[in-house]
C-alpha cells in the first residue's frame, strides 16, 4: 500500500507524544490560580475644590478590584496593593492553565485521530 503521508504514522504519533509530554511538564509548574481579572482604577472624590475634579493625573488611587464570575453573576472584590499583586499572579496562572489545556486538547484531538486511523 502506498504511503500518502510525508511522515509515517508512528513518527507523527511519537512527535505528538513528545509535544504532549512538554505540555504536561509545563502544567506541573503551574502556581495557584484564580479566575477573573484584576483591574486598577483611579477615582474622583466628587469635591469640586479637589484637584482630582479637573486633573486626570491627580485622581485618587489607584484602587484595585478583582472581578470574576460566580454562578453567572459578576463579583467585584476590592483589593489592597499587596493583595492585587497576589491575585494578578493567580489570574496570570489561570490564563496559562487555559492556554495549556487548549493546546493539550488540540494535540489530543490530532493524536487520537491518528491512533484511530492506524489501529
Ligand atoms: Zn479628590
Amino acid at each position: 500500500m502506498p504511503q500518502h503521508d510525508a511522515v509515517s504514522p508512528d513518527a507523527a504519533l511519537a512527535r505528538y507524544e513528545r509535544q504532549y509530554h512538554e505540555l504536561k511538564a509545563a502544567l506541573a509548574t503551574l502556581g495557584y490560580f484564580c479566575k477573573g481579572t484584576v483591574l486598577s482604577r483611579t477615582l474622583r472624590c466628587g469635591r469640586a475644590t479637589c484637584p482630582c475634579s479637573h486633573d486626570r493625573d491627580r485622581r485618587h488611587g489607584p484602587y484595585f478590584e478583582w472581578t470574576y464570575k460566580s454562578a453567572g453573576k459578576t463579583v467585584h472584590h476590592r483589593l489592597s496593593v499587596q493583595e492585587a499583586k497576589v491575585y494578578q499572579e493567580g489570574s496570570a496562572q489561570y490564563r496559562k492553565l487555559k492556554s495549556l489545556l487548549r493546546r493539550m486538547e488540540n494535540l489530543s484531538r490530532r493524536a487520537l485521530a491518528r491512533k484511530a486511523r492506524t489501529r
